[in-house]
């Protein structure tokens, strides 16, 4: 997405939740964990992606998108469609959006990555307000050196 920035990459941290899983010091019922909310937005709102999942092997993972931010005002914390999101990144100047991955088999979910999305990401969106501003500050500087 055009004004996609700020992105937090969690597969490092998905890989030492397998790993410790494998190594047995955490169990599947610590790891499969997904609430009844969490699975609900995979259903309505999740994108379904072709990754297998990493526990049961037998479900593809489902991708959920949760947005927040002040802008949204009473739909911060809900989750919303990847076909919604290019909308709202037109419409609001910034807010934040968490994406979690779901098995809705074996209840595996873990968060995949954090961005901020939002018509603040466009360059040359502002004004120019900065811009002039910028301007003004180097003609004083220069007409002081003088
Ligand atoms: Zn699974």
């Amino acid at each position: 997405m055009r004004t996609q920035r700020q992105v937090v990459d969690y597969s490092l941290q998905k890989r030492a939740v397998l790993r410790e899983l494998l190594a047995g010091r955490v169990g599947t019922y610590d790891v499969c964990d997904a609430s009844p909310y969490l699975k609900n937005a995979a259903r309505f709102h999740g994108e379904p992606t072709d990754r297998r999942c990493p526990i049961c092997r037998s479900e593809n993972l489902t991708l959920v998108h949760y947005i927040y931010g002040d802008e949204l005002k009473q739909s911060a914390g809900q989750a919303r469609t990847l076909t919604e999101l290019p909308v709202l990144a037109m419409t609001l100047r910034e807010f934040q959006v968490f994406v979690v991955e779901v098995c809705l088999g074996c209840d595996w979910n873990h968060l995949v990555e954090q961005y901020l999305l939002g018509r603040d990401g466009l360059a040359g969106d502002n004004d120019g307000e900065q811009d002039v501003a910028a301007e003004g500050a180097g003609r004083r500087r220069r007409e002081a050196q003088r």
